[in-house]
């Protein structure tokens, strides 16, 4: 049995004595139906924004959707709780935006332009008990864990193409299914999502993967004809074969993908992207000899960085992020040898990024695991305490432990392009072993390097 906080209930309550309708709606009520912690409270009532804002004059509303948001406090923190008017949409002319937003009197009306029926569930408090409307079955598609559209499908897909993501994406999170024609008009309609802006896209893509059953979502994308929209670079890898013989990997390159995002133990959005697509460069570049029947992938990394471009351009992801990726599949095929020099490895974090390494890491981790291969192996492991072992030495010529200053005064010359030569100098042998970086060790080579510079 659902119980309302007190806090909820008096807030309603302050509604109702008003002589409004209010519900909890939407999200809120699948979470208290499927006894999960709810800490988002939607509410839909049939007072409008204008009359909510006489209730609670500190409320705000900056929107034409009619949600109100008014700060509370619960416990010593402060909330917003958001209250939308009742609406009906008026006519869409496009997969896009419904044309105007019109405000409704009865809470059924709101209900019907939500677009599944576990979202479309009001629930109220009346006469000290609860009170459920619930027209088109929701609580009975919780029961048997289905997404269903509320209406004709079709329709619902063709007013709001974002709905087509919305679907795949709360299936995965819930773990449901899709209900069959539901399902069926997604397929039909998979194109419309063109439509739909990359940050909207990026925003359900980016719940998606970071769910639990994530690899199950993309290839739920793939089945209702969505990825190869989404993701086409990912779609294009499904059958590109990548057995050869005496060799590990056991499934085609679009699988291999799935399975190491399926993988992957970073819960990081983009490393977890980056599992996802790092191979995609493969299709480009596959080639199989004819006599041996040895595949090779020869530079797919590098195909994968554009790719990873195009992908992070199209998704609208920020500066940051996009470097990320790109870094990420870029050099996902780093090579783990116990005959690797120190500098080698270092030359490596230097392109990463120390802060990339446990990322760049976690990838491998997912790749190895999403090939049938071991988790890690005794080189991944000797490798990962050598990555933290090199660190101590300087990474650049910033770390040295004397400055420019120090060469100008200890071989008495001024300013000018000959310092920055002899401190790159100095980092090389530091670099290479050839010297300690300490002040004593470093100013003794001084003289050395001046001469061999001139
Ligand atoms: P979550 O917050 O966990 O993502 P939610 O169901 O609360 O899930 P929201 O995006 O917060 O999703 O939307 C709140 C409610 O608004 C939904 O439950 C649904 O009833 C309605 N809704 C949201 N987006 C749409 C849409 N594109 N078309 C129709 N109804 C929608
Ligand atoms: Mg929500």
């Amino acid at each position: 049995m659902i119980k309302l906080p007190p806090y909820i209930t008096s807030f309603m309550k302050i509604f109702q004595d008003a002589g409004f309708r209010i519900y909890v709606v939407g999200g809120t009520v699948r979470g208290l139906l499927m006894k999960h912690d709810v800490s988002d409270w939607d509410f839909t009532t049939s007072a409008t924004p204008e009359e909510i804002i006489k209730l609670f004059p500190h409320s705000f509303y900056n929107n034409s959707f009619g949600t109100v948001g008014i700060p509370i406090k619960e416990d010593g923190a402060e909330l917003v709780l958001e209250v939308t008017t009742h609406r009906k949409e008026g006519d869409y002319s496009n997969a896009r935006h419904p044309d105007k937003v019109e405000w409704a009197e009865k809470v059924e009306d709101d209900l019907a332009r939500r677009d599944f029926t576990i979202n479309a569930i009001a629930l109220r408090q009346a006469q000290g008990k609860l009170d459920i409307t619930d027209p088109y079955g929701g609580q009975e598609d919780i029961e048997k864990k289905v997404i269903r559209a509320v209406g004709d499908a079709n329709i619902r897909f063709q007013e709001d193409a974002l709905r087509l993501m919305r679907a795949i994406r709360q299936a995965t999170q819930l773990g449901f299914t899709i209900e069959s024609e539901t399902m069926a008009s997604l397929q039909t309609h998979a194109k419309l999502i063109v439509g739909i802006s990359g940050e909207r896209i990026q925003a359900e893509l980016f719940k998606l993967i970071t769910s639990n059953n994530a690899a199950d979502g993309i290839l739920l994308m793939k089945e209702a004809g969505l990825l190869q929209y989404v993701l086409p670079e990912v779609e294009h890898c499904f059958g590109v074969e990548q057995k050869s013989p005496e060799r590990h990997h056991i499934y085609d390159v679009g699988t291999h993908l799935v399975e190491s995002l399926r993988h992957c133990p970073s819960a990081d959005v983009i490393t977890r992207l980056a599992t996802l697509i790092h191979d995609t460069g493969k299709k480009e570049t596959q080639k199989i000899d004819p006599e041996t029947k040895i595949i090779t992938f020869y530079n797919h990394e590098v195909v994968g960085e554009q790719q990873a471009k195009e992908i992070a351009t199209r998704l609208r992801l920020s500066k940051k992020d996009t470097q990320k990726l790109v870094i990420l599949v870029r050099h996902h095929q780093f090579t783990v040898s116990e005959e690797q020099s120190d500098k080698a490895l270092r030359r490596f974090i230097r392109q990463i990024g120390v802060e990339n390494i446990d990322d760049m890491l976690a990838l491998r981790t997912g790749d190895r695991l999403g090939s049938g291969a071991k988790e890690t192996s005794w080189r991944t492991e000797l490798f990962k305490k050598r990555l933290i072992e090199v660190q101590n030495v300087p990474f650049s010529v910033h770390d040295l432990k004397i400055t420019g200053n120090d060469v100008m005064e200890y071989l008495n010359i001024k300013p000018g392009p000959q310092i920055g030569k002899i401190m790159n100098a100095l980092f090389e042998m530091v670099d290479d072993g050839k010297v300690k970086n300490e002040k004593d060790a470093l100013l003794e080579k001084l003289r050395e390097i001046k001469e061999s510079i001139e």
